[in-house]
């Protein structure tokens, strides 16, 4: 008795090119292929069709009275790189629903086509344009964009949801405590940093780019400021006092320079050299706090959020 209701050979091979050979969930969007290093002629390949509604049942998603033709059908297929594929059975696919999984098919094919036929050098322009709007070339890209409501409708949804996923990495609220907290005490709780590492991470991936180039050229504005505050937290913060147990800590502006500790007073040196530390690192958030606030301005705008 046949248990599986497998893919057929040309199913795989037509989901995986619609997917471009790439991961199809939005915050992966990993490459599957890569040239192999250990041969010429070799293809490393790390992609799956995974199934929407499984195979066999009992499995994750599985539907009873669907017809075995269209199990085995491209519409029960979605292409994944192989820790998606493992990640959305896992618990028998309990947080991974079949609507979740066909919103990211569908989506991931929008993406595609969107950055068809688009060299490195059209994004680039795309996310150079800023605040200028009159010029030849700006004015034609965008006159091309306003020439169809349908389209405009289509970027702004894009847009919204990735503004709307970067929140569930930071908010405005979290970011507004970690600015304050830096400015008025030098210190910060070790979540919150880790937050802005990952906003950062989270918008250099290319499935995250904004299509309105307003946005994104805003965006990239703020991500460019992040980094310098981050590498002078990791190098000139510390945990104190060095008891918290817990794994949401706070982290301060060098201990060995605080003012008066429990193990020794701050010479003047020391406490001319917090100042200055304190002074650098007003300078680097109020960078990324101005930054943030013209991103989110341009959010307002743009997307009405
Ligand atoms: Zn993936």
């Amino acid at each position: 008795m046949k248990t599986r209701d497998d893919f057929p050979v040309e199913v795989i091979r037509i989901s995986k090119l619609r997917a471009a050979y790439i991961c199809s969930r939005p915050t992966c969007r990993k490459f599957t292929i890569a040239p192999s290093l250990t041969g010429e002629m070799l293809v490393q390949y790390n992609g799956k069709v995974a199934h929407i509604a499984a195979a066999a049942a009992g499995g994750p998603r599985y539907v009873v009275d669907m017809l075995e033709e269209e199990r085995k059908s491209i519409s029960n297929a979605i292409f994944l790189c192989s820790n998606c594929a493992e990640l959305i059975d896992k618990n028998n696919g309990v947080d991974y629903k079949t609507e979740t999984l066909k919103t990211w098919k569908e989506e991931h094919h929008n993406w595609v086509l969107q950055n068809l036929n688009k060299s490195e050098a059209d994004k680039n322009m795309s996310s150079a344009i800023s605040t200028n709007q009159s010029g030849g070339i700006t004015a034609s890209i965008i006159n091309i964009n306003a020439s169809s409501p349908e389209k405009v409708d289509e970027i702004t949804k894009h847009d919204a949801q990735t503004y709307l996923r970067s929140e569930t990495v930071l908010n405005e609220n979290q970011m507004h405590e970690l600015c304050s907290s830096l400015i008025e005490n030098a210190e910060c709780k070790i979540n919150n940093i880790e937050r802005l590492n990952d906003i950062c991470e989270f918008f250099n991936k290319a499935g995250n780019s904004f299509l309105s180039p307003s946005l994104n050229s805003s965006k990239i504005k703020f991500i460019k400021k992040i980094k310098p505050l981050t590498g002078f937290i990791s190098s000139n913060f510390d945990k104190w006092p060095y008891s918290q147990s817990t794994n949401n800590f706070n982290i301060q502006l060098k201990p060995d320079y605080l003012r008066d500790t429990q193990y020794k007073k701050m010479t003047f040196e020391e406490r001319q050299k917090w100042d200055e530390l304190f002074a650098q690192l007003k300078k680097l958030v109020n960078a990324v706090y101005k930054y943030y606030n013209n991103f989110r301005k341009v959010v307002k705008h743009e997307l009405h959020i």
